[in-house]
C-alpha cells in the first residue's frame, strides 16, 4: 500500500465498514459525508474512485482533528503531501502557505498594506492573485507588530528582579503580526504572576505549510524554531504558546514517532522482563502529556519505527521542545492549582461565552481558560461544548474555493452562540476569532486578553486616591 490511492482506499472502505461517523460528523466535517459517498459509490456500483475525486478529497480537509481515528486525518495530509510532490503546487499556494511572509511584508508599510486591502480594485488584483475569497475579510494590519513592540519594551525597561520561573514564549503568526494585542496580554499577565517572559527567535510554527502539503517550507520553519526553542529549554526556559495551533504542532505533530526511534529508545533503560516505558503515543499526530505505557522491547525494535513527516530531524530534540511546550492556560492553571496565580482580579460585568478551540482540545489538556476566566468577579460565563467547529482552518477559510465551505461548517457553532447571545466571546484561536468577527456582531477576545482587563480593573479599584 504505496500510493496515495492505495491509502485513501484503505481507509474510505474501513470508515465505510465502519460506519460510525456517517452521521456523527456531517455538519462540522466536509471529509466524511464525501467519504461515504465514495464508499457507497463504489459498493453499490462497483465504481473505482478516481484521483481526481481523492484529490478533490483532500482538499475537503482542514485539520479539525474532530474526526475519531487518527489514521483517516494522517491519510489526507500524507496524500495531500503526495499529490504535491507529484503534480507540484500553484504560485497561489506557495503565496499563501508562508503566514510568515505575508506578515512581515504586510507589517513593512502596515498603513498602505490596510489601504490596497480597502481598495477594491487592489483588493481584486490581491485575490486573483493569492486565490483568495473576496468576501473574506482581513484584520486590520497593526501599526507596530509583537516583536517590534517587545524589542523596544525591552530596551525600555532594566534588569528584572531573578524570576522563580521563566518562559520562552512562542507567540505565532497570527498574534505577531495581526493582532500583538494578544501577544502583548501574554506578557503583561505572565509577568504579573512573577514570570519572566522571553521572546527567543521564531518563525511560523509549519502548521500552514503542512496543511497544504509543503513539506519543504514545513521544514525550513521548523528545523529555524527547533534549533531556537532548544537553546531556550537548555538555558532552563518552559517554551509557552498562546495559539492553540502552535500548540498542537510542537507538542504534538513534531514528536509524532519519535519515542520510536533508536535514538530515544537506545537510551531508555529495559526491564527484567524486556520491557520499556515509554510515553503513550500513537504513530502520528498523537498527545504528549497523556502517561506511559509498558512496550515489550523487541516488539518496539522489530515493529515500530519513527518513520513519520518530522523523522529526518532528530528525536532527542523533537522530544524535549514537545515535553517542555505548554499551552499558556494550561501553564496558568499549573501556578493556579500552585497556588502562584495571582488571583487580584478586579471586576468584569459581562456575559460571556467561552470557545474552546479543536487544537486546545487535541492537546488533551481540558479547558484552563474555563475554569481560570471563572475567577473573575462578575463574569457570568457559559462554555460551549468541544464538538464545534468554527471552520475557518486558519489560511483555508481565505481561499476561495474553501471560503464558503469555512461559512457552511461554521453554521452550527455560529447558531450556538446567537442562542447563547453573549456580550463578549473568549476563545485563544484567532483563527476562530477572524471567522467571528465576520459572522457575528460579538466582540471577541482572547482570555489573556479578558485577563489583562480584569487586572487592570483590580489596580484602578487599588489605587489610593488623591487628596
Ligand atoms: S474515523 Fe474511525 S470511527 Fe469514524 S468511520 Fe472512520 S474508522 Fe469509524
Ligand atoms: S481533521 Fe477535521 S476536517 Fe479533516 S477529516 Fe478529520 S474531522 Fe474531517
Amino acid at each position: 500500500m504505496n500510493s496515495a490511492e492505495d491509502r485513501l482506499r484503505y481507509e474510505i472502505n474501513y470508515c465505510g465498514n465502519c460506519d460510525v461517523c456517517r452521521n456523527l460528523l456531517d455538519h462540522s466535517c466536509l471529509v466524511f459525508p464525501e467519504i461515504f459517498k465514495l464508499y457507497d459509490k463504489k459498493k453499490e456500483r462497483g465504481e473505482e474512485i478516481s484521483t481526481g475525486e481523492l484529490r478533490r478529497l483532500v482538499g475537503l480537509c482542514n485539520f479539525c482533528a474532530l474526526c475519531p481515528c487518527l489514521n483517516i486525518r494522517e491519510a489526507l495530509l500524507k496524500a495531500k503531501t503526495e499529490y504535491r510532490e507529484r503534480y507540484g503546487a500553484g504560485f497561489k499556494t506557495r503565496v499563501i502557505e508562508d503566514v510568515d511572509r505575508i506578515g512581515r511584508l504586510g507589517g513593512t508599510l502596515p498603513q498602505l498594506s490596510n489601504l490596497l486591502l480597502q481598495n477594491k480594485v487592489t483588493r481584486d488584483w490581491i485575490d486573483r492573485t493569492a486565490g483568495l475569497h473576496r468576501a473574506r475579510e482581513f484584520p486590520e494590519i497593526p501599526k507596530e507588530d509583537f516583536s517590534k513592540w517587545i524589542k523596544r519594551r525591552k530596551e525600555n525597561r532594566g534588569p528584572a528582579a531573578e524570576p522563580k520561573r521563566k518562559v520562552a514564549y512562542f507567540a505565532g503568526c497570527t498574534a505577531k503580526f495581526f493582532f500583538p494585542e494578544v501577544a502583548k496580554s501574554f506578557v503583561e499577565v505572565f509577568e504579573m504572576n512573577g514570570v519572566e517572559v522571553y521572546y527567543p527567535k521564531q518563525k511560523c510554527c509549519g502548521m500552514p505549510a503542512f496543511l497544504e502539503g509543503g513539506i519543504k517550507l514545513t521544514m525550513k520553519f521548523v528545523e529555524y524554531n527547533l534549533s531556537s526553542l532548544m537553546e531556550a529549554v537548555a538555558a532552563g526556559y518552559d517554551i509557552v504558546c498562546s495559539c492553540p495551533t502552535c500548540g498542537y504542532f510542537l507538542k504534538s505533530i513534531l514528536k509524532a514517532g519519535a519515542y520510536h526511534s533508536p535514538e530515544y529508545t537506545d537510551t531508555l533503560a529495559v526491564s527484567d522482563g524486556g520491557y520499556v516505558k515509554l510515553p503513550r503515543d500513537g504513530p502520528i499526530l498523537s498527545s504528549v502529556h497523556d502517561g506511559t505505557s509498558l512496550v515489550w522491547v523487541e516488539f518496539l525494535r522489530t515493529y515500530l519505527k519513527d518513520d513519520g513527516y518530522f523523522s529526518s530531524l532528530s528525536a532527542r530534540e523533537r522530544i524535549t521542545v514537545a515535553e517542555n511546550t505548554y499551552d499558556a492556560g494550561e501553564y496558568l492553571l499549573r501556578l493556579y492549582s500552585e497556588e502562584e496565580f495571582d488571583t487580584r482580579l478586579g471586576p468584569l460585568s459581562a456575559r460571556a461565552a467561552y470557545y474552546p478551540p479543536c487544537h486546545l482540545r487535541e492537546q488533551k489538556i481540558g479547558k484552563p481558560y474555563y475554569h481560570l476566566l471563572g475567577l473573575i468577579p462578575g463574569l457570568s460565563l457559559e462554555g460551549i461544548d468541544e464538538i464545534y467547529c468554527c471552520g475557518n482552518g486558519g489560511i483555508m477559510g481565505f481561499k476561495k474555493y474553501f471560503y464558503p465551505l469555512s461559512i457552511r461548517i461554521s453554521g452550527r457553532l455560529i447558531t450556538k452562540l446567537k442562542m447563547i447571545d453573549p456580550q463578549l466571546i473568549a476563545t485563544d484561536c484567532l483563527s476562530c476569532r477572524i471567522q467571528f468577527n465576520q459572522l457575528t456582531t460579538y466582540k471577541t477576545l482572547h482570555p489573556l486578553e479578558v485577563f489583562k482587563e480584569s487586572y487592570g480593573n483590580y489596580q484602578a479599584q487599588t489605587k489610593p486616591h488623591k487628596a
